[in-house]
């Protein structure tokens, strides 16, 4: 209940957030004598002050580094669980950049964001899926339109038999319905500094966040607060691949028929250059649907000009089209009509592959999704394991009440678990697919 006070955690500059509970319900009115003697009118003053002045106390927010996908779910388990949280994001918005690639989601990734979400709004994420049927995975060379292989791997089924995926802007903004106003925009997290009681997070330029009960770090990669709180030691290699993602109007993909297509090209001088795409046939006549694919290939085959891997549109559709000009004409529509805004660079990372590393708990400060294990697309597990953290941080914290002195190392604890046997398995799957090889501690980290 905020009793109109003014909050003693606002600063000038700070955005007024609702965090006022009560902690103890408002006592019963005192059942006085009424007097009109002096002392009893004291007695009663004394009374009346220790008993309604409002006891309240400040809850701090739950700080959170990075509107992505691990993030956003994160704060809807803490909506519901009716934590305060905030977010900081470094866009200016959902849609600052191109969100276009999909995600395909494994059973693990589809319970867990299940376990968050509630029921209508987990039909509502259902129904936004793409359910992909057909013959499993058809690989087939790109330049002569062979069919190499078909195999209907049990690994890629999801649900229902079907392979089950997701625009990764689709997916943002679902899990951010309900936390919209919790979000601030266009700060960049560069670290953060404890305080007595809590934590601040620090932005890129010098000012600070509100103090909140609690830093979870889920920006991504290239997170500072990963390094900060563990002192170093998480790592993510460059691995030297590269990869660009796009999309095009579905009606390209017509001659795919239904599926999961590996088209792959031997021809190349640097390295065989594959891309990947689900079409499904329910979607083929929607025009305002594009299906995506994307495009790996081994270190130094996939290159951009002077190596500047933040190009996305125009300058990244040419390098694809570039790289697809002796592809069969069957396939020659998904990167002559491409939306072409849409595409993007992808520089392929991967953290420590023997495992998260251990490093001292502090028990305000965690990381979750990519932040704490980053990794290769062999596999298509860096979202679903990002995902896992949210729900089991979230439910960790709604078991706590919120903050409590335990719940950031038995959160590690357990992510360290699934996290570095996914790290692994994604690293080993892309020694051979795409020709990687880190060397732990002498290999380039970004
Ligand atoms: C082309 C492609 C295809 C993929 N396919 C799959 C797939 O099929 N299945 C799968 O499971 N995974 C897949 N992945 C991996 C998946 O996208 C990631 O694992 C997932 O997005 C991680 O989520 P996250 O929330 O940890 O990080 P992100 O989604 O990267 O979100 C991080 C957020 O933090 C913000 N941010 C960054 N720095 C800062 C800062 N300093 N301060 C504040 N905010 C910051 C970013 O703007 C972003 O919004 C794919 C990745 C790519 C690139």
């Amino acid at each position: 209940m905020n009793h109109g006070l003014p909050l003693s955690t606002d600063r000038p500059g700070e955005p007024h957030l609702p965090y006022l509970i009560d902690t103890e319900p408002d006592p019963p009115e005192p059942d006085l004598p009424l007097s009109s003697s002096g002392l009893g009118r004291s007695l009663l003053f004394l009374l009346l002050i220790t008993t309604t002045t409002p006891r309240m106390s400040t809850v701090k927010p739950v700080l959170i580094s990075g509107g992505g996908l691990a993030s956003l779910l994160l704060a809807q388990s803490l909506r519901l669980s009716k934590i305060p949280f905030q977010i900081f994001e470094r866009d200016a918005s959902f849609s600052f950049r191109a969100q276009g690639y999909r995600l395909r989601l494994s059973p693990e990734g589809l319970d867990a964001i299940e376990s968050v979400l509630g029921p209508e709004h987990f039909q509502r994420f259902w129904d936004k899926c793409g359910k992909t049927g057909g013959s499993g995975v058809s690989v087939i060379n790109a330049v002569t339109a062979e069919l190499i292989s078909q195999t209907n791997p049990e690994a890629l089924v999801s649900r229902g038999g079907k392979v089950v995926g997701i625009a990764r802007g689709d997916m943002r903004k679902i899990f951010a319905e309900g936390c919209e106003d919790h979000i601030e925009w266009s700060k960049h997290v560069a670290g953060y500094e404890l305080t007595d009681d809590g934590v601040r997070a620090v932005f890129a330029d010098g000012t600070k966040s509100i103090e909140g009960s609690l830093l979870v770090g889920g920006e991504g990669i290239s997170s500072k607060v990963a390094k900060q709180v563990s002192g170093g030691k998480i790592k993510v290699y460059d691995t030297g691949a590269r990869g660009i993602h796009g999309q095009a109007p579905t009606r390209s993909f017509r001659l795919l028929g239904e599926g999961v297509f590996r088209l792959t090209d031997p021809t190349h001088p640097n390295g065989t250059i594959s891309i990947i795409t689900n079409v499904r046939s329910g979607d083929m006549d929607d025009p305002d649907i594009e299906f995506g694919w994307t495009m790996i290939g081994p270190p130094g085959a996939i290159r951009a000009p002077n190596d500047n891997y933040s190009i996305v549109g125009k300058g990244a559709a040419a390098i694809a089209q570039d790289l697809t000009k002796n592809w069969h004409p069957s396939f020659k529509p998904l990167f002559v009509d491409m939306n072409e805004a849409e595409a993007a660079f992808w520089k392929i990372t991967c953290s420590t592959p023997s495992g998260v590393p251990e490093w001292p708990n502090e028990p305000r400060v965690t990381v979750i999704g990519d932040a704490a294990h980053s990794m290769t697309p062999a596999g298509g597990i860096g979202a679903n394991t990002a995902v896992r953290d949210s729900a089991l941080l979230g439910r960790l914290l709604r078991e706590a009440g919120g903050y409590g002195p335990g719940v950031t190392a038995e959160y590690e604890k357990g992510m360290r678990e699934y996290a570095s046997a996914a790290v692994h398995s994604s690293y080993s799957s892309a020694v051979n697919a795409f020709g990687i090889k880190i060397e732990e501690g002498s290999s380039a980290t970004i």
